[in-house]
């Protein structure tokens, strides 16, 4: 089946790569020029674990290749996906769908024959019916049945989430793009794929809910967190104790310092948006985004009790910017906010990451200066803080950190370490939940 993927980003190529392992013949296309070039240099323009030698095995296969026009592989497939961008839109959170019309309108223009046009990006519900209306108009004659088959991968582990997905949800009423969407995810059925057929309308809100349930399970342990800190209690304890629940399930039940990435933020915004427009606002959903935000810009705090209310002028050694580990997305990451305002409380900050410092240059403030690895940052700083949990700062040496940091001092807002043993090896250590001697 030949595929046209529009828009070459997280989604785009790692979706695209991966159909064209199914067997697809497939032909990522994105507006960057610089982005289409460095593909086809063999190069990957973000840091995914796999996608390099995914995507070199399927070029040199011949089945996967790169464009900064739409024309001829509109033209030449039977299914266009459309994965663009949709940020929240400045000033009223909705949804930014200009991407999403403006895709669609290139389309309906060169599409020729039967085409399903899928939109892949996270879209409110009735876009569909908006993007049909705009190839309609674009296009009247076109013959294109517009489907709606969201995405649920999770940046870090994409590819497998896309090859052995828990569910593939397609939304459409016209059985003639349903045979094609089942011919199209039709490899993935050796995995047993739990292919879901829903109405358009349904699939589309089926991404917001579960990007919204989601965000309140890590929403409602944090707050659980805070509780426990007040009264003594272990959050890691509880959250086990809940989460062998099978009502409740132990996913997403980490506490930390709020959640953060490209999607949950803008989605659950979105989604209260869309429910307030038609009446029915979702005051959870409301209350989880109020939470999260006012946590994001409260975490820093810990450093402050950390370091016994003396910052000013002291270093901070921050460890980990992205929002999560295995990935160079620096998309509304924790990290911001709590740089932000160690800075603003006149702190020195000195940052680490494995991957995402190239994307962090270009977010976070010039003062933040930048090493080479977990013990250079903390080379005579006041105290280490671990803000996301990449691999390579889950077995530090304390001994040598004590060595180099000014104070030993440790704030752990992921919990990977124990506080008993952080408190024998002699550390001042916060962390989320946790108090010492549990
Ligand atoms: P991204 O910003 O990484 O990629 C989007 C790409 O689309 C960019 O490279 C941009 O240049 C390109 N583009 C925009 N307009 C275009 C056009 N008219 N023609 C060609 N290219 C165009 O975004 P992403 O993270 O891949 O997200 C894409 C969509 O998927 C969003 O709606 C997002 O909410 C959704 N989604 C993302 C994730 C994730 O983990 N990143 C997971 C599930 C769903």
């Amino acid at each position: 089946m030949r595929v046209a993927m529009i828009g070459t980003g997280y989604v785009g190529l790692v979706s695209g790569a991966c159909f064209a392992d199914f067997g697809h013949h497939v032909t990522c296309i994105d507006k960057d020029a610089g982005k289409i070039a460095m593909l086809r240099e063999g190069r990957i323009p973000i840091f995914e674990p796999g996608l390099d030698e995914l995507v070199a095995r399927n070029c040199a296969a011949g089945r996967l290749d790169f464009d900064t026009d739409l024309t001829r592989a509109v033209k030449e497939a039977e299914t266009v996906f459309i994965a663009v961008g949709t940020p929240s839109r400045r000033g009223d959170g909705h949804a930014d769908l200009s991407y999403v019309f403006a895709a669609a309108r290139e389309i309906a223009a060169v599409a020729e024959g039967f085409t399903v046009v899928v939109t892949k990006s996270t879209v409110p519900v009735g876009t569909g019916d908006e993007v049909e209306r705009v190839i309609r108009e674009t296009r009247p004659e076109a013959d294109i049945s517009v489907v709606s088959n969201p995405e649920f991968l999770r940046e870090g582990a994409a590819i497998e989430d896309f090859k052995r997905p828990d569910r593939v949800v397609v939304g459409t009423e016209d059985p003639r793009a349903r045979s094609v969407m089942a011919a199209l995810y039709r490899p993935l059925s050796l995995n047993q794929l739990p292919l879901m057929f829903t109405a358009r309308r349904t699939s589309e809100l089926i991404k917001y809910a579960g990007n919204a349930f989601l965000a309140m399970k890590i929403t409602f342990i944090n707050e659980m967190a805070d509780l426990c800190e007040q009264v003594g209690a272990n959050v890691q304890d509880v959250a086990r104790g809940i989460g062998l629940d099978n009502r409740i399930g132990a996913k997403f039940l980490h506490a930390g310092p709020g959640y953060g990435g490209s999607c949950f933020p803008k989605d659950t915004l979105a989604l209260t948006r869309t429910a307030q427009q038609v009446g029915t606002p979702l005051r959870i959903v409301e209350t989880v985004i109020a939470v999260n935000d006012v946590r994001k810009l409260a975490i820093a705090r810990k450093v402050e009790k950390a370091l016994g209310g003396q910052v000013r002028g002291r270093t901070a050694a921050i460890l980990g910017l992205t929002f999560k580990p295995n990935t160079d997305d620096m998309r509304d990451s924790p990290a911001l906010s709590i740089i932000h305002a160690l800075l603003d409380k006149g702190m020195r900050v000195r940052a680490f990451d494995p991957e995402g410092m190239d994307e962090a240059r270009k977010v976070l403030p010039a003062a933040v200066e930048y090493g080479t690895g977990p013990y250079d940052v903390a080379q005579d700083a006041d105290c280490l803080v671990i803000v996301t949990e990449w691999d390579a700062f889950r077995a530090l040496d304390f001994d040598r950190m004590k060595a180099i940091l000014r104070q030993p001092v440790l704030v752990d807002l992921r919990n990977i370490y124990v506080p008993d043993q952080m408190a024998q090896l002699g550390f001042v250590y916060e962390s989320v939940g946790r108090p010492v001697g549990q």
